[in-house]
C-alpha cells in the first residue's frame, strides 16, 4: 500500500506537539515530539510488553525490528536496502564505524578528522586507538584543509558532514572520491544530515556512516543510534563490539564468536525496543514525506533568518556559510554574549541553544517550522539584542546542559 504524500508544514506541522507560545529553533539537538509516539509507546507497553510478554519477540517482531527500521532510514539517506541497522548510541556506532575501518587498512596509521567534529567522535577514536595499541594516530585539521591533508598515509577519512556549531557542510561526493582515489576508507557522521538534508551514500560510494535518530528524525531522547555498512563491505567488516546478537546463530548460544552475515553483525545486544517504538512513530511521518522538499523549505527558511537577523542585529556575527550547498539545516551566529542571549531568548519562548565558546545556534526544522515563526523569532531576537536584556543578572547563570 503506498502511503499518501504530505505537504511539508502544511500537513505536517499538525502532526506535532508544540507548546503554546514556544517557538521551537533546536530541533537540530532533540526534535519535537510527533503526536503518533505517545499512542504507539503505549500500544507497545500495554499490548505487546504486557500481553505478549517475551513471546513479542517472535509475535510482535522485536527481534527483526532493528534491521526493518533500519531500512526505513535507508530511504532517508540514500543507502541501499539491508545496509543499515538501528541500536545503540551514536557515540558506540561511529567507534563500531571506525573499528571496522582501521581494520580495513592496517598498514596505514593515521586517522584524519576536523577540529569542527563532535568531540564524542574525536574521543571514541582516542579510546579506540589506546585499545588497539597498534601506534594509531588521531590527526585533526581545520575543516576547510581536509581536502588538502588526504595522502596516501591516511587510513580513514573520519568526518561529521555538518557542523555542529557552524552548520557548514562538506562535499561528501567529492571527499569521499578523493579518499578512495588515495586508498582511503571513508566514516561520515550524519548527525546534523539524517531528516535535515538529501543525503547519498550509495552515490557517493561512502563506505561506514552513522547517525542519531533525536535530532532532526524527532524520535526522543535517548533514541537509538544508525550505523551504515556498504554492502561491498557487509560480510568482511568487522564488527569490534562482538555482541551476542551480532553473532551468526545468537540463540545456539556458542562458546566463540562467529559473526553474522551482512549488517546483521553490527548488532550488538538487546535493542530499545519502547526507544524503537517511538522512532518507528516518527517515521511513519518521514515515510511520507519528501526530503527534496525538505531540504527546499530549509534553505528558505534559512535564508530568512539570516536576512532578518542580519539587518536587525548586526552585533552578531553569521558563521554559517551563506552558500546552500555549504550549509546543513542550522543557521549559527557568533556573540560575545551568546550564552546569555539564549537564555533570554528562551525566556521569551524562542527556543535555540548555545555551543561553547560563544555559538548561538538555531535549527531550522521545516516540518513543524515556517516562515512566520521565523519572522516572530527574528523580532524577539532583535528585543534582547538590541534592547540589550541579555545583560540582565538572572540570564548570566549557566546551567548543566547548554
Ligand atoms: C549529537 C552528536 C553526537 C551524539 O552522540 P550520542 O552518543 O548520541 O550522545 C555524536 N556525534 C555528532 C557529530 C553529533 O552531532
Amino acid at each position: 500500500m503506498t502511503k499518501s504524500k504530505l505537504r511539508v508544514y502544511d500537513d505536517t506541522r499538525a502532526m506535532f506537539h508544540l507548546p503554546d507560545g514556544v517557538i521551537y529553533l533546536d530541533g537540530n539537538s532533540l526534535g519535537a515530539l510527533p503526536l503518533g509516539v505517545a499512542e504507539r509507546v503505549s500500544r507497545v507497553i500495554t499490548t505487546e510488553w504486557g500481553d505478549a510478554l517475551i513471546r513479542a519477540w517472535n509475535t510482535a517482531g522485536w527481534y527483526a525490528q532493528p534491521r526493518h527500521v533500519g531500512d526505513r532510514i535507508a530511504r532517508l539517506i540514500g543507502a541501499e536496502a539491508g545496509s543499515v541497522m538501528v541500536g545503540d548510541t551514536l557515540s558506540l556506532k561511529v567507534y563500531q564505524a571506525l573499528a571496522a575501518a582501521l581494520d580495513m587498512s592496517a598498514s596505514r596509521k593515521v586517522v584524519l578528522s576536523d577540529t569542527g567534529n563532535f568531540p564524542t567522535d574525536l574521543y571514541m577514536a582516542e579510546g579506540l586507538i589506546a585499545t588497539l595499541g597498534r601506534g594509531h594516530q588521531l590527526r585533526l585539521v581545520a575543516p576547510e584543509e581536509i581536502e588538502a591533508a588526504l595522502s596516501e598515509e591516511i587510513a580513514v577519512l573520519y568526518i561529521t558532514e555538518v557542523d555542529y556549531r557552524t552548520g557548514r557542510r562538506h562535499d561528501m561526493a567529492k571527499l569521499t572520491a578523493k579518499a578512495h582515489a588515495l586508498g582511503i576508507v571513508t566514516v561520515w557522521d550524519l548527525a546534523h544530515s539524517a531528516g535535515a538534508l538529501p543525503v547519498d551514500l550509495a552515490g557517493s560510494g561512502a563506505d561506514f556512516a552513522a547517525g542519531c535518530t533525536y535530532k532532526y528524525i524527532n524520535a526522543g531522547p535517548g533514541a537509538p543510534a544508525f550505523l551504515y555498512v556498504a554492502p561491498r563491505h557487509a560480510d568482511s567488516a568487522r564488527a569490534a563490539l562482538s555482541g551476542w546478537m551480532g553473532h551468526a546463530k545468537p540463540f545456539a548460544f556458542e562458546l566463540a564468536y562467529v559473526a553474522a552475515g551482512g549488517i546483521e553483525r553490527m548488532r550488538v545486544g538487546t535493542p530499545p525496543v519502547l526507544a524503537m517504538a517511538a522512532l518507528e512513530a516518527s517515521l511513519d511521518i518521514w515515510d511520507r514525506v519528501d526530503i527534496a522538499e525538505v531540504r527546499a523549505r530549509s534553505l528558505a527558511l534559512g535564508d530568512l533568518l539570516i536576512a532578518e537577523v542580519g539587518r536587525r542585529c548586526p552585533s552578531l556575527e553569521l558563521v554559517t556559510p551563506r552558500a546552500h550547498e555549504r550549509r546543513g539545516s542550522q543557521v549559527s551566529f557568533a556573540f560575545d554574549g551568546g550564552y546569555a542571549a539564549m537564555q533570554a531568548l528562551i525566556a521569551r519562548g524562542v527556543i535555540g541553544d548555545f555551543r561553547a565558546p560563544d555559538i548561538m545556534r538555531f535549527g531550522i526544522t521545516p516540518l513543524y517550522i515556517g516562515g512566520s515563526e521565523v519572522m516572530r523569532a527574528a523580532e524577539i531576537i532583535e528585543e534582547v539584542i538590541a534592547g540589550e536584556v541579555w545583560r540582565r543578572p538572572e540570564y548570566q547563570v549557566v546551567n548543566a546542559v547548554t
